[in-house]
């Protein structure tokens, strides 16, 4: 009895909890965050490690942007504010964390940024 109690009460916990859980978003926003990213970050050279999830309206984006040792902090930092910007008008309200890395460290893997 008081077993069934607790069962019943964490299955509907685990049911409230779940619409409030992240998820991995589908292939085809994944597919659309990539092209923005490639699109937006001139200057740059690749991104890579791009995780995505998302919570109700809200999307969490975090990745690895390369660029070119010798650019600037503040030139780096435009390149980024500039994907932010186009990430939020193509999904809405995101939390973005942009990890800038210098070129020694990019990765074939990545996907490459559009001259
Ligand atoms: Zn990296």
């Amino acid at each position: 009895m008081a077993i069934n109690v607790l069962r019943v009460g964490f299955d509907m916990m685990k049911h409230s909890i779940a619409g409030l859980m992240d998820e991995a978003p589908d292939s085809d926003t994944l597919q659309m965050i990539r092209a923005v990213i490639s699109e937006n970050a001139t200057g740059a050279i690749e991104a890579h490690d791009i995780r995505v999830r998302t919570a109700g309206s809200l999307s969490f984006i975090e990745f690895h942007l390369v660029v070119p040792g010798a650019m600037s902090v503040s030139n780096s930092h435009e390149i980024c504010d500039k994907v932010e910007h186009a990430l939020r008008r193509h999904i809405g309200r995101a939390i973005i964390h942009i990890h800038v890395e210098p070129e020694e460290k990019a990765k074939q893997t990545g996907i490459p940024v559009l001259a």
